[in-house]
C-alpha cells in the first residue's frame, strides 16, 4: 500500500534496531526495514532520536553541505519557439538554463503550445534566505522570475513574454516544502554520502553522470 501526502515524523527504534515508523498524525507502523528516501539529514538527525546516534557521527551529518537549490519558472506558451531543446545563458553574473523539450516532443503540450522552463541554480547560502515567511516573499519570487524571463527574451527568445499563457515559479521555500529538503536542495549532497555505496539510493549518492553540475548563482 503506498501512502500519499503523508508526513513521517519519526522512525522508531527499539533495543537498538529499526522498528518502524511513526506518522505526524499519530498512527504508528511497526517494520523490521525502513527505506528512507528523503533529505539524509532530516532523516538522522529528527527523524531519529538523538541518543540513537553517536555524537561524533551525528555531527558530522549535521555539517553536511547540500547541494544547490533553485528558482524555477514553468511557462506554458501559445507557441513552440525554435530554438534548441536546451540551451544555458551567461549574463551580467547570472547563470541559468533553458529547457525548450517541446521543440523535440509536440506532446508535452496541447497542439501549437509548448512546456517551457527556465532554471537558474542558487547556492545553499542563497538558498537558506528564501522563506515563505517572510513579507516580501512573493514579491521576491515575481521580482527574480520576471528579471529571468526578460534576460530570456533579450538574449534568445524575442517576444517570449507576448506568448505565456501560464506561469509558475517555483523557489527554494517550494522545494523545501514539497520534497522536504533542507534548503530546498535539489541534487542531495555537495559531496560523497557518508553511507557506503551498496547502501545508497537516490539525489544523496555522490554526483557522477546524467546530473547538471553543480555551478551556482550567488
Ligand atoms: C527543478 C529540478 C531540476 C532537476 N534537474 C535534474 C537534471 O537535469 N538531472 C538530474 O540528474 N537531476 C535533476 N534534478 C534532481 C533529481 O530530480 C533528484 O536528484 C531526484 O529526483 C531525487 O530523487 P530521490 O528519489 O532521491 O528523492 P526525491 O525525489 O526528493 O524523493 C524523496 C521523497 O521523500 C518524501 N519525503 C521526505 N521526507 C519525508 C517525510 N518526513 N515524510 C514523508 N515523506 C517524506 C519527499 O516528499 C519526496 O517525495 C532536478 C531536480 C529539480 C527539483
Amino acid at each position: 500500500m503506498v501512502r500519499l501526502k503523508t508526513c513521517i515524523a519519526s522512525i522508531l527504534v527499539d533495543d537498538g534496531r529499526v522498528a518502524g515508523l511513526g506518522l505526524a498524525n499519530g498512527e504508528r507502523h511497526h517494520a523490521p526495514l525502513v527505506l528512507a528516501n528523503g533529505d539524509v539529514v532530516t532523516m538522522l538527525t529528527e527523524l531519529l532520536a538523538p541518543e540513537h546516534l553517536p555524537t561524533t557521527y551525528a555531527d558530522r551529518v549535521r555539517a553536511i553541505r547540500r547541494g544547490p537549490s533553485a528558482v524555477l519558472v514553468s511557462l506554458g506558451l501559445d507557441t513552440i519557439p525554435a530554438q534548441p531543446a536546451r540551451m544555458f545563458i551567461r549574463e551580467g553574473g547570472l547563470e541559468f538554463g533553458i529547457g525548450n523539450p517541446s521543440v523535440i516532443d509536440q506532446t508535452l503540450a496541447p497542439p501549437g503550445h509548448a512546456a517551457l522552463t527556465i532554471l537558474c541554480l542558487l547556492s545553499e547560502e542563497v538558498a537558506s534566505t528564501w522563506r515563505r515567511g517572510d513579507i516580501d516573499y512573493r514579491g521576491r519570487k515575481t521580482a527574480f522570475a520576471d528579471h529571468l524571463i526578460k534576460v530570456t527574451e533579450r538574449t534568445v527568445m524575442a517576444g517570449l513574454s507576448q506568448h505565456i499563457i501560464y506561469s509558475e515559479v517555483a523557489s527554494p521555500a517550494t522545494f523545501s516544502r514539497y520534497a522536504r529538503s533542507i534548503n530546498g536542495n535539489i541534487y542531495g549532497a555537495a559531496r560523497k554520502s557518508m553511507v557506503s555505496p551498496d547502501q545508497d539510493a537516490g539525489a544523496w549518492v555522490d554526483a557522477g553522470r546524467g546530473r547538471n553540475d553543480n555551478r551556482c548563482w550567488n
